[in-house]
């Protein structure tokens, strides 16, 4: 799906087309005790070695966490950059460890080892000193503002002046990532010259714990990002993924600051720099002021000579266009969209982020000539070169990246969720609004299926049930995209909209500068509950299962209970649809533990019982039916074998087809849903899952929408199997 990623976390894997490691919610447990050395230097030493010329299994022998042995096993040829002990007392270090890949630029390099390349605790036992557990980059530490100047030359590189106010906590001093390419010419901090290390992505600069300290940074940084091999490029960018600047990760509410810019470049380019700006022209230079309106953590510069800049007011929010001429969609469309959505949301949610008024929309043509509107930089919604789509009835790109002005400042391990699934949630609040509750339905209908089959981009297709959980791949999963959203809708069900709305108002009026993490989320919607919510959110964000719910009656007791492994979920308002000989009914159930019992009249045989009728919550499915695909012989004509290729399948999968007769024929146990589906001889390439129906080059006899009723109780049905 072309929808992604608030700030881009997963253009590192996607665009920028390096591999980001998964990380792993837990340490590995499969290892002996960690082996040790006798002093913290030379400990610091030995794991940096290991880590670039060791094997994995030695690596893991002296190295705990589970995300830098990810990354060391990870194929690309490593370098060691830092290895020092930062600060000890009697039985204690902290160690600055820092490497990453031997090559890929600098953006990549510090992306890369952004999980790895930090600080680290160590202790001493017996004599023995060993790396006990990663200290999180930011823990304690603060960039409170950036105030930055800067000089673009296109196609050659940029000259930065960062003036960064900071709260120094960490007693071992403070550290930053940038990207590994960058030159310093200075760093002082307040007034004075440091002696600081760089490497693997990672600064770190030596001080005591300061409420207030001020770092001033000088540096330069060449363009990596070489599209156009003319002198002077026509366009080109600095994306918050190069990390051009200084920030501590990609997911730290401690890094979100107040920042303000002063970049010039020359006058034949238009520049954004994707917060609210004003322009100044003098001597053939453009200068361009930017200010944040609420705290952000990294900008992108993105530039065009061939752009034609146009806004438009709304009252006072503002909307901006940044486009070429060639690009799809006029500006007055584009903003009319926009203003659209605006409304759209206000009206139950409220003002994004106060003050956050002003959406800029910016054609990239650095992205390549594809994608569409695909990733959110603070207040721009960027689309690669030409324009792509706004959305269709089955997904709303533009109102996705639009939509992400509410939750922007979401933070910490949940932040992706609140990010992803949120704007989710947007397309849905759209497409009903654009195309009625059945577009909305089928939306969600795609979106359990995909979370039922899951495609990764760390490169498994499989599933995400019982594999990941929402805060055990905080960093860059899809798994947000499909259970996330599910999360947000069963929330809505679950609470009432003017319960709801008031709880998402209560998040995010929260987060107008400060960090807004799931316990912020929690409270809010407790607060607007009058009980708490963490029963009911929680299971979601930590359990790898979705609900498997089963209900029976027993005289005049409806029993509901839950069977899936790990965490019981909190399920209130779960509806129970009885058939008996008068009809079918709904009876509404809280399912707050395993199990639950309602008291229903003796309502005589009951024939079906069926939990979740009407999909309000993501649960595993047990009706569905025994569904016979079938192709006509002479739809392909000459071929020896058939398969057929759909989206209840995981990707790379398909299902041979028998011949019987004049008929090709698949036969298959699935769900209830809604499924797309294209036949192809098993020798063509390209048939894919992913891709069955969704339109391109595929001979429109050999695809179709499948709807899977509720029929029968259906063993190990697909999707999920
Ligand atoms: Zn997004």
């Amino acid at each position: 799906m072309p929808t992604f990623v608030v700030r881009a976390t997963l253009l590192i894997g996607g665009i920028l087309g390096i591999a980001a490691p998964t990380v792993a919610a837990q340490q590995s447990a499969a290892t002996g005790p960690i082996i040790g050395a006798s002093t913290p230097d030379s400990l610091a030493t030995l794991v940096m070695q290991t880590f670039s010329t060791g094997t994995p299994e030695a690596f893991a022998a002296i190295f705990p966490d589970s995300a830098g042995r990810v990354f060391m096993r990870s194929r690309a040829p490593k370098q060691s950059n830092l290895a020092q002990v930062i600060w000890r007392d009697r039985g204690r270090a902290v160690l600055l460890l820092a490497g990453t890949t031997r090559d890929g630029g600098g953006g990549n390099q510090t992306n890369n080892a952004r999980h790895f390349s930090g600080f680290y605790s160590a202790a001493e036992s017996g004599g023995v000193w060993t790396v006990t557990h990663q200290i999180p980059f930011d823990s304690a530490n603060y960039i409170r503002s950036q105030g930055l100047a800067v000089d673009i030359a296109p196609g050659k590189a940029i000259a930065v002046v960062d003036t960064l106010i900071l709260t120094i906590g960490a007693p071992y001093g403070f550290g930053f990532r940038i990207n590994n390419d960058v030159k310093f010419r200075s760093i002082r901090l307040d007034g004075k010259s440091v002696a600081y290390a760089f490497g693997g992505g990672v600064v770190w600069v030596p001080t005591p714990r300061k409420a207030r300290a001020t770092l001033i940074l000088e540096y330069s940084l060449a363009a990596e990002r070489r599209v156009d091999s003319a002198a002077t490029p026509a366009f080109g960018a600095f994306h918050n993924t190069d990390m051009w600047h200084p920030a501590f990760d990609y997911i730290s509410g401690n890094h979100l600051a107040q920042i303000s810019i002063t970049a010039r470049i020359p006058a034949e380019y238009q520049l954004t720099t994707t917060i609210p700006q004003t322009v100044t022209m003098s001597n053939g230079v453009r200068t361009v002021r930017g200010t944040s309106m609420h705290a952000a953590f990294l900008l992108a510069l993105i530039f065009d000579r061939e752009w034609t800049p146009r806004t438009t007011d709304f009252g006072d929010f503002r909307f901006e266009s940044f486009t070429t001429p060639a690009f799809r969609y006029p500006h007055d469309t584009l903003a009319a969209r926009t203003k659209y959505v605006h409304d759209l949301l206000a009206r139950r949610f409220g003002e994004p982020q106060s003050p956050s008024r002003y959406l800029a929309a910016v054609e990239d043509r650095a992205l390549g000539a594809s994608g569409g509107f695909n990733v959110r930089m603070n207040n721009a919604a960027i689309s690669g070169g030409g324009g792509g789509s706004l959305g269709s009835e089955s997904g709303q790109v533009f109102a996705h990246e639009t939509g992400h002005a509410w939750t922007m400042n979401a933070s910490g391990r949940a932040s992706n969720f609140l990010h992803e699934a949120w704007a989710k949630f947007v397309e849905s609040l759209v497409l009903r609004d654009m195309y009625g509750p059945a577009a909305e339905t089928n939306y969600w209908e795609a979106t359990r299926t995909s979370y039922m089959v899951g495609n990764d981009r760390s490169g498994w297709a499989g599933g995400f049930e019982g594999r990941q959980s929402i805060l055990g791949d905080f960093d860059n999963g899809r798994i947000h995209y499909m259970k996330g959203a599910w999360i947000l809708r069963a929330a809505n069900w679950a609470m009432g909209d003017s319960t709801f709305d008031r709880g998402m108002r209560y998040y995010i009026e929260g987060m107008g500068g400060t960090p807004g993490g799931h316990e912020e989320f929690v409270a809010a919607l407790s607060k607007a509950a009058g009980h708490s919510m963490a029963s009911f959110v929680m299971p979601w964000l930590t359990s790898k299962y979705i609900p498997d719910v089963e209900a029976r009656v027993e005289g005049d007791r409806l029993i509901a209970m839950q069977q899936q492994p790990g965490e019981t979920f909190d399920l209130p308002r779960l509806e129970v649809e009885l058939t008996t000989p008068t009809g079918k009914s709904i009876r509404t159930v809280d399912l707050r533990n395993r199990a639950a019992t309602l008291i229903i009249d003796r309502i005589g045989p009951v024939s079906e019982i069926r939990v979740d009728p009407n999909h309000r919550y993501l649960l595993q499915r047990h009706w569905g039916e025994m569904v016979r695909f079938e192709l006509p012989v002479s739809k392909l004509t000459g071929a020896q074998s058939v398969q057929l290729a759909a989206t209840f399948l995981r990707q790379g999968v398909t299902l041979p087809a028998t011949k019987s007769g004049d008929t090709w024929v698949v036969e298959v146990p699935l769900s209830e849903g809604r499924y797309s589906y294209v036949w192809s001889t098993a020798d063509s390439v390209g048939a894919r899952g992913g891709d069955a129906g969704r339109g391109g080059t595929t001979d429109p006899a050999l695809t179709g929408t499948r709807v899977v009723r509720p029929l029968q109780h259906v063993e190990n049905p697909y999707p999920g199997r």
